[in-house]
């Protein structure tokens, strides 16, 4: 009697289960857990999925589920397995867990315009102001990440025309003259004003402190006085607070010495950017490069200068010279022979505002400087 019911107590409490986990025979105490007797198993080698961040980054190895199971061919979950205990004769499927991707917020955030830049003309201007949009985000509760959800409203895109000059109604041509003033511009003033022709200059900032007195009667003389910036740099190596500062320092220094302040600008070398476009294109009008360059910088001779000019003029042309930055002795000397000739074939000789004022393809706010970026517009994030 006493052995019957030692045998019913070891066949009830004791007895192992045979159960099979992935394909093998495995035996389990009676009233032990599923869960358990997967952790005592080690997992039966299974490996933990990791936890994602929502940009797809890991931000813990093992921080996903634990292991993956099916327990007599139905998919259960590790939680599902700690409130069972093992049956004889189950079936077990345990294999790696999977990854888990973290929790996660939404939010509406503004979506900045970007820059579009036209090519190949010789007077660049804003065309459009960029306008912000607005865009759903996702945000990850552990890292912080955003994610791109989707676009409620569309930005406007900022966007640079980049024109050459087709004046209507005559033949003009607009001379230019940078790097100054210098000890060269009264010259070139008192040439201009015995021929009764206007030009432009883009002045340098960094000489008025020098030579400021030349700007003020370059403007007297009816010439237009536009910037060069300040110090010649290279612009697009300067970031946006230098290049704002470039070019807002040399207009605080030709209007302390010549009483405008233009918004005109030409880059030097003309490297003016879309990057520079949407980190300062509200504090200028346009940047102007030109049609026809003399290289009077490599001194060519004052013929090769004058050449360069009346063997390429076309009507809207700009053309390049210099009355500062070195010597430009040969650009007094060949300037009495080019204004004779480009007369002489019909041209008038204009400032560049006066240029773009004949075609009606540049704004009057471009032509008269007077550009203001809307309140309602933005400038790019670049
Ligand atoms: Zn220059």
């Amino acid at each position: 009697m006493l052995g019957v019911a030692l045998f019913s107590c070891y066949w009830t409490m004791l007895r192992p289960l045979n159960v099979q986990v992935n394909g093998k025979d495995v035996q389990v105490r009676v009233g032990t857990s599923a869960a358990e007797f997967i952790r005592n198993n080690d997992y039966f080698g299974a490996k933990a999925g990791r936890k994602l961040s929502i940009g797809g980054n890991v931000i813990s190895e093992d921080g996903g589920t634990r292991y993956s199971v099916a327990l007599d061919g139905n998919q259960k979950t590790p939680q599902d397995m700690e409130g069972v205990n093992v049956v004889d004769g189950s079936s077990f499927v345990v294999s790696d867990g999977t990854d888990v991707t973290e929790g996660s917020t939404e939010k509406t955030v503004p979506l900045a315009p970007a820059v579009q830049m036209e090519s190949g003309g010789a007077v660049q201007f804003v065309s459009q102001w960029g306008r912000a949009g607005k865009k759903v985000v996702t945000v990850g509760d552990e890292s912080g990440e955003e994610v791109d959800k989707e676009v409620v409203d569309p930005a406007q895109d900022m966007v640079i025309a980049s024109r050459n000059v087709k004046p209507a109604g005559g033949k003009y041509i607009a001379l230019t003259f940078d790097d100054g003033p210098s000890g060269y511009t009264p010259d070139i003033l008192k040439i201009l004003k015995d021929k009764g022709v206007k030009a432009t200059f883009y002045n340098l900032g960094s000489q008025e402190a020098n030579y400021g007195k030349y700007a003020k009667q370059l403007v007297e003389d009816g010439h237009e006085l536009a910037s060069h910036t300040n110090a010649h740099q290279y612009l697009p190596n300067l970031d946006a607070n230098a290049l704002r500062a470039e070019i807002s320092s040399a207009a605080d220094a030709l209007e302390s010495a010549a009483g405008v302040r233009p918004q005109m600008i030409r880059a030097p070398y003309g490297a003016f950017t879309s990057t520079e476009w949407g980190r300062a294109g509200d504090i200028i009008s346009c940047n102007v490069l030109w049609n026809i360059d003399t290289l009077d910088w490599k001194r060519p001779g004052a013929d090769a200068i004058k050449a360069a000019v009346l063997n390429n003029a076309f009507n809207g042309a700009i053309v390049l010279m210099h009355d500062g930055g070195g010597n430009r002795q040969q650009d007094v000397e060949a300037l009495p022979g080019i204004i004779d000739g480009l007369k002489a074939a019909g041209y008038e000789l204009v400032t560049v505002s006066e240029l773009l004022s004949h075609d009606e393809q540049f704004p009057k706010e471009v032509v008269e400087g007077t550009v203001t970026m809307p309140k309602d517009a933005q400038l790019p994030q670049v």
